[in-house]
C-alpha cells in the first residue's frame, strides 16, 4: 500500500516510500496458549483469526482460551508461586528481569514490525516508543527486585500470590510490560491476557520468556475474547487483578471483584484537557496539540482529546494547527514517514464515526485536512471540532481515535472548571511560559498525570493512573510496586 500524504497535491515534499521490511517477522499459521512454559492447544478446540487493520489481511489463527484452559493456566502460576518464582531471592529474580529486557533490545526490529502489522500503529512509533519503552519498563524493575525492602513500603514486602492481568489493543506489548514487569520484579506469578485484536506481540514476548528459562508457569499468557478476560479476573485462584482498557469493563470487573479479597488496580479511560494559555510558544504547543491527540490515531487512554485555547490566541493556534495537520502522511503503518496508521478494528472505525456524527449533529465546525483514505482497511483521517461547547458528546465521551475537540477559555479559572469538567481524571496538559501557572493549574487539576509545555511523555520511574471513572491504583516508580506488595 502506498503512503497518502494529507498535504494538497502540488504544494508539498513528495516523498518516496520507505517501507520497513517486513521480512525480519516469521508470522506463524497458528498460535497457541503459553501455559506452564510451553505452547499447547486450547481444550476448546477453537481458534479466531487476528487481522492486519491496514488491509484486512488475515495474519495468524489465535488460540481461545476457555474454562479449563483458564484452571490451567492459573493453577501453574500457582504452582511457580509456591515452589519456584515465589521463593527465589530478589537478586535472582533480577537477573531474568534484566535477561527479557536485553532480548526485547535485541529482537527490537522483529517487535516493532510485528506491532505495526497486528496493530496499525506507524512503524516510527511501535519502533521508537512502544518496544524501547518496553525494554526500559523491564530494566526500571529487574532494579527494584532486590531492593523492595527500600521501597518505604516496610522492610519486608510481600508478594500477593498468582495476578490476573487483562490488558487493551492499543499498546500491546507496552501493556503487556507494565503489566508483567512489576508483577514479577515483586515476586508474583501471573496469567496475562491480550486483547483479541492484537495478540502477537505478547505471544512473541511468550517466545522470548521461555528462551530467557523463567521456571514454568512464572508467565502465562493466554489468548482469546472479552469471555477469556472475564474467566480470568474471577478465577477464584488469582490473588491480584490488574486491568488496562474501557471504563464500561473496569466498572464490571470491579462488581466481580468485590468481597472476594482481590487486590485490584483499574486503568481506565480519559478525556483529557490540554490547556494552553496566551504566552505559550505556539509552535511548541501545536507540536504537543498534535502529539497529544494524533500519536497513535489517538487510541491513548490519556490523550489530550479536549483543547482549551484561551481566547485571545485561539483562532491563531486553530490556524497554525490546521497549517500542520496538512503536512502528517496518512497511510502503510510500516513506511517510515507515516505519522497516522490505521484505526485498530472496524469496530473502532464504527465508534469513531458514530462519536463524529454525533459532533456534527450537534452543531460542531468539523475540519479535516485535504486527505485521500487507502480502499482497504480502517482509517481515519485527522479531525478537529471546533465551536465545540462542553455538553457536547464530543467533549464528554472518550472517543479513542484521531478526533480533537476544540473549547475556549477566558481566564485561569474557567480553564481549570472546564478541564474539571468531566467524570474521568487521567491526564492533562499546560501550555504557558509562567512556572507559577503551570504549578497553580497543577494543583487544581484533577488528574493523574499532568504534563507542562510537553505531551504523552512516558518514563518507567514515573507513576501512572487516574482518578474518579479513569480508575485506580498507580502503574510505574515506586507507587507501582505498591499494587502488587503486602506492605
Ligand atoms: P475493553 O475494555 O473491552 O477491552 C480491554 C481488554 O479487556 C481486552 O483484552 C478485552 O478482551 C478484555 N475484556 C472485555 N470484556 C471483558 C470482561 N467482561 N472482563 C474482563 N476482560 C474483558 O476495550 P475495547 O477493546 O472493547 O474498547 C472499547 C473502548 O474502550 C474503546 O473504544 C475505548 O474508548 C476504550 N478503551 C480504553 C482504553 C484505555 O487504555 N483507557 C484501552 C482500550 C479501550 P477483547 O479484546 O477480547 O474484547
Amino acid at each position: 500500500m502506498a503512503s497518502v500524504s494529507t498535504t494538497t497535491p502540488g504544494t508539498d515534499w513528495e516523498y518516496a516510500p520507505a517501507p520497513e521490511s517486513r521480512e525480519i517477522v516469521t508470522i506463524q499459521r497458528e498460535y497457541n496458549l503459553f501455559v506452564d512454559g510451553q505452547f499447547v492447544p486450547p481444550a476448546t478446540g477453537e481458534h479466531f483469526t487476528t487481522l492486519n487493520p491496514a488491509s484486512e489481511e488475515p495474519l495468524a489463527s489465535v488460540a481461545q482460551a476457555g474454562e479449563a484452559d483458564i484452571d490451567k493456566a492459573v493453577a501453574s502460576a500457582r504452582t511457580a508461586y509456591e515452589t519456584s518464582w515465589g521463593q527465589l531471592p530478589g537478586r535472582e529474580r533480577a537477573k531474568y528481569l534484566y535477561r527479557i529486557a536485553r532480548a526485547i533490545q535485541e529482537r527490537a526490529r522483529e517487535f516493532a514490525v510485528l506491532e505495526s502489522l497486528d496493530n496499525g500503529k506507524p512503524i516510527k512509533e511501535s519502533r521508537d516508543v512502544d518496544v524501547p519503552l518496553a525494554a526500559a519498563h523491564f530494566f526500571y524493575h529487574a532494579g527494584w527486585a532486590d531492593k523492595l525492602g527500600y521501597a518505604g513500603l516496610g522492610p519486608d514486602p510481600r508478594p500477593l500470590g498468582v495476578a490476573g492481568q487483562v490488558i487493551p489493543w492499543n499498546f500491546p506489548l507496552l501493556m503487556a510490560a507494565w503489566k508483567l514487569a512489576p508483577a514479577l520484579a515483586t515476586g508474583n506469578t501471573c496469567v496475562l491476557k491480550p486483547a483479541e485484536t492484537t495478540p502477537l506481540t505478547a505471544l512473541l514476548l511468550a517466545e522470548v520468556i521461555a528462551e530467557a528459562e523463567l521456571p514454568p508457569g512464572t508467565v502465562n499468557i493466554i489468548t482469546g475474547d472479552g469471555s477469556t478476560g472475564a474467566g480470568l479476573v474471577g478465577h477464584p485462584g488469582v490473588n491480584k487483578v490488574a486491568f488496562t482498557g474501557s471504563t464500561e469493563v473496569g466498572k464490571q470487573i470491579q462488581a466481580a471483584v468485590a468481597g472476594t479479597g482481590k487486590r485490584l488496580t483499574l486503568e481506565l479511560g480519559g478525556k483529557a484537557a490540554n490547556v494552553v494559555f496566551d504566552d505559550a510558544p505556539i509552535d511548541q504547543a501545536v507540536e504537543g496539540i498534535v502529539n497529544g491527540i494524533f500519536f497513535n490515531q489517538g487510541h491513548v487512554c490519556c490523550a489530550g482529546s479536549r483543547l482549551l485555547l484561551q481566547e485571545s490566541v485561539a483562532d491563531a493556534v486553530l490556524d497554525r494547527l490546521k497549517r500542520r495537520l496538512a503536512t502528517l502522511r496518512l497511510g502503510d503503518p510500516l513506511d517510515k514517514n507515516t505519522d497516522i496508521g490505521a484505526i485498530n478494528s472496524r469496530q473502532q472505525l464504527d465508534k469513531i464515526e458514530g462519536l463524529v456524527a454525533a459532533g456534527e449533529a450537534e452543531g460542531a465546525q468539523r475540519w479535516s485536512p485535504p486527505c485521500r483514505l487507502p480502499a482497504k482497511g480502517y482509517w481515519f483521517p485527522p479531525t478537529v471540532f471546533s465551536g465545540v461547547s462542553q455538553s457536547h458528546k464530543i467533549a464528554r465521551e472518550e472517543i479513542f481515535g484521531p478526533v480533537l475537540a476544540v473549547l475556549t477559555f477566558r481566564t485561569p479559572e474557567e480553564a481549570v472548571a472546564k478541564a474539571n469538567n468531566t467524570p474521568y481524571g487521567l491526564s492533562a496538559g499546560i501550555w504557558t511560559e509562567k512556572g507559577s501557572r503551570i504549578l497553580w493549574m497543577a494543583g487544581k487539576l484533577r488528574a493523574g498525570v499532568v504534563w507542562a509545555n510537553t505531551y504523552n511523555r512516558f518514563d518507567p520511574a514515573s507513576p501512572f493512573g487516574g482518578y474518579q471513572e479513569s480508575g485506580f491504583g498507580r502503574e510505574g516508580g515506586r507507587a507501582g510496586l505498591a499494587a502488587y506488595l503486602d506492605a
